[in-house]
């Protein structure tokens, strides 16, 4: 860009300035200056950091001497790929976000502030080289090790290429001009991957023939954009699939690999680190310390990695040439940012694909419907459907078995969370060395706290929400617990008596602390672990745990959906779903299909191994067809009949949804504020014929939270085009500005 005199800026986490960024001249000192580059801009008074999205020539249309020159790049010379700024555009464009903001995602805060970044020094044998003066021995021997490698090297290395023990003579070296050196930025970390390449990895030489046939298929289709839905039953073998595409992808490429945050167990990463070794893979996710993830973000941008493995974020890993997407469990709900920019990353990883014209491969045991849709039913163009519908040779699916508990309570008074089936296959299991796992998709002790007078009923509800208090026991605090909203996270002591009637109150409601109680007061001397957001508080505890697991030292897994994902331990012969209903009885239309996924993930842990599996069901609900049909593994007929039910109500993925969530301290703000918005959207939407449903505005499921009253506006329609255009027309307006008291979520997959 030899002729470009301005740039256009997008500002980091603004506001909407101007969709297309801010002008600035390029001065002549920032010649070279590229698109991505991040740079200090003056704004007004201050100084603000962004983004250059475009370089040009064009004359404005007003005075140009008014325009201000860039200051500097940004210290630490941060840059993204060109195609990144493609991406943060279409990013911003779709979801609604301010461009700068979506620069503020794609880049580590800790590559932005530099986090260990070090000055190092480096040397190497100088170029002119004078008479060489006299010198002593050992600087002698420093010289000499000098020529013998012609490369950069850190002072402290020469010295111990020289086999001298300090660096002293080194620098008299420098001194005297027989050396030359350079001052270098160099991240430092000490995140090393080698320790986790240490897992068993077996490369088998027999694929399954639904193995063969997705990478045959996608052999042929390796050079073009193409969307492959990778639908393996689990324990079919996916991640092989994974690991020989990874193979085959040309050198000077690299492949993206995505796994959802909590799967990024060693278990994970080390299958990819164990078949490409340390030196070839880039781990980024949120167990890292910040340096740890400036170093790897560096890594992948010098393109020393030709693969990533990381999480949500790590589709915006800054790879030169991307040759593969590959996006593991891909109906995670945890891959859409619940923040700004709220997108997701699997759409956004199609569309990166897209863009670059490579492959993505999206694999599950248990498709969203939205890409089992797109695949299968009436596909869209480059949407291919691949199955393994069987498990690997010698692995069988487990058996199922359902417990009613409603049919359960009639035959046992008292509180027991585990029914006698669940019971006796734990003792079973037991006694013949298995292992198990018991999943309840809740925390703490109890979820209720109430008075026992029914008359009274009385129930404690967080002061700033419109929800229930939740019970978590803890023998270390005086009065042996605390009682938590698991929305704003406000804590108090449980109240001994109910304050209406002064009744001793009661706590009733599932929580895995209750069933890590049972457990214990039933099966005398179990070796168990409670897994949970409580209990796990950094990765390290987790990897510890699972390490334990491993080597036999637990029996029993106690935990809640973290435990249900991509583990893969031979010794698992049970699993227990204690209650199949916690996320049945969700206020969400995907509340089937979110029960279905869970259910047929975490009863995928058990059978892990030659000896066939068993799964103990437990629910109020055994008909339903999400519970009855994960019961049977039979995914293909929950889908036809969970899509009937949506192409009945016009909801996703038949069609395309749009969440306005409009939020504010005053309730009468809120409301008013939210009709503002759907009568705004109900005149364009007219005005420019558009076929959209406009529902609301309602207020949301849960209607408070955190002294914010909270509603909503849906948008409905058959595409996502009358959407996008709506919005846009909203937004060129200043009628539709996401900020933290407007929450628009495109393609939403949580309606609390
Ligand atoms: P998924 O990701 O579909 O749950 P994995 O890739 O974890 O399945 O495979 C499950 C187990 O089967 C792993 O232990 C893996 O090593 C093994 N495996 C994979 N492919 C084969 C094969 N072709 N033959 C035998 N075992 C296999
Ligand atoms: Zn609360």
């Amino acid at each position: 860009m030899g002729d470009a005199h301005y740039a256009d800026v997008a500002i980091e986490r603004g506001i909407d300035l101007s969709p297309t960024g801010l002008t600035y001249r390029v001065p002549g000192k920032l010649a070279g200056l590229a698109v991505g580059e991040r740079v200090v801009v003056p704004l007004g008074r201050k100084k603000a950091h962004g983004y250059v999205i475009r370089l040009h020539a064009d004359e404005p249309d007003y005075d140009p001497k008014k325009i201000k020159p860039i200051e500097q790049r940004a210290p630490g010379g941060v840059a993204l790929p060109g195609g990144l700024v493609e991406l943060a555009r279409w990013i911003a464009n779709y979801y609604v976000c301010p461009l700068g903001m979506v620069f503020g995602a794609m880049l580590p805060a800790a590559v932005t502030r530099g986090t260990g970044t070090k000055q190092k020094q480096l040397v190497k044998l100088s170029r002119e080289s004078p008479d060489e003066p006299k010198l002593t021995k050992v600087q002698q021997r420093v010289l000499d090790a000098a020529k013998r490698h012609t490369n950069w090297l850190l002072i402290k290395d020469l010295a111990d290429l020289a086999a001298v023990k300090t660096t002293g003579p080194v620098k008299t070296l420098i001194d005297k001009g027989l050396l030359e050196s350079k001052i270098v930025d160099a991240v430092h970390s000490d995140l090393d991957l080698r320790a986790q390449a240490d897992v068993q990895d077996v490369k088998h030489d027999q694929l399954s023939p639904g193995q063969r046939g997705a990478l045959d298929a996608l052999a042929h289709a390796a050079d073009q954009f193409g969307v492959h839905v990778l639908h393996g039953v689990t324990g079919s073998g996916k991640t092989e699939v994974y690991l020989r595409l990874i193979e085959e992808v040309p050198e000077g490429l690299s492949t993206v690999v995505l796994v959802p945050e909590i799967a990024l167990t060693p278990q994970t990463v080390g299958r990819f680190l164990a078949r490409f070794g340390p030196d070839s893979v880039a781990v980024l996710h949120s167990g890292l310390t910040a340096a740890q993830r400036h170093a790897q973000w560096r890594r992948i941008e010098r393109g020393e990695t030709p693969i990533v493995v990381g999480a949500r974020s790590a589709i915006f890993a800054p790879v030169k040439r991307l040759g593969l997407v590959i996006v593991d469990e891909e109906h995670d709900s945890s891959y859409k940012q619940d923040q700004l920019p709220r997108y997701h990353a699997r759409d956004v990883a199609i569309k990166r694909a897209q863009m670059a014209g490579v492959p993505v491969l999206l694999g599950s045991a248990t498709p969203s419907l939205e890409s089992y849709a797109n695949a299968t039913s009436e596909p869209r163009p480059g949407f291919h459907y691949h199955s393994l519908p069987d498990r690997v040779p010698g692995m069988k699916l487990p058996t199922v078995e359902v417990v009613d508990l409603a049919e359960e309570r009639k035959f046992r008074r008292g509180v027991h969370l585990l029914s006698r089936r669940l019971e006796q296959r734990l003792q079973q299991t037991l006694e013949n060395t298995g292992q198990a796992m018991l999943l309840l998709n809740r925390r703490g002790y109890a979820n209720y706290i109430a008075c026992p007078d029914h008359r009274c009923g009385w129930m404690m509800t967080c002061q700033h929400c419109d929800a229930t208090m939740v019970y978590h026991k803890d023998k270390k605090l005086p009065l042996g617990g605390v009682v938590r909203c698991h929305h704003c996270l406000a804590e108090q002591a449980l109240p001994r008596v109910c304050p209406d009637s002064g009744h001793k109150v009661t706590t009733f409601g599932l929580g895995t602390q209750r069933v890590e109680e049972e457990l214990i007061a039933k099966f005398d001397g179990l070796r168990l672990a409670r897994m949970d957001s409580d209990t796990m508080r950094r990765a390290e505890d987790y990897r510890a745990i699972l390490d334990r697991f491993r080597q036999g030292e637990i029996d029993v897994l106690l935990g809640t959906q973290m435990i249900a994902k991509g583990l893969d331990f031979p010794g698992v012969r049970l699993v227990g779903v204690i209650s199949a209903d916690t996320s049945l009885n969700m206020p969400d239309f995907r509340a089937a299909e979110r029960t279905f996924q869970l259910i047929s993930q975490v009863a995928g842990r058990s059978g892990r191994s030659e000896q066939v599996g068993r799964v103990v069901l437990q629910t109020f609900a055994p008909d339903s067809p999400a519970v009855a049909l994960a019961a049977k593994h039979d995914y293909p007929s929950f889908a036809k009949m969970e899509l009937l039910t949506r192409v009945e109500m016009g909801l996703p993925p038949v069609g395309r949804m749009v969440r306005i969530v409009l939020r504010d301290p005053d309730h009468v703000k809120a409301l008013t504020r939210a009709t503002e918005l759907a009568h705004n959207l109900e005149h364009a939407k007219a005005a420019l014929r558009l076929d959209v449903h406009l529902r609301g505005p309602f207020p949301c499921a849960i209607a408070r939270v955190a002294d914010h009253h909270r509603f909503e506006v849906q948008l409905l329609a058959r595409s996502a085009a009358p959407l996008q255009r709506l919005m846009t027309e909203l937004r060129n307006h200043g009628k539709l500005i996401s900020d933290n008291r407007t929450a628009v979520d495109v393609d939403p997959v949580s309606l609390l």
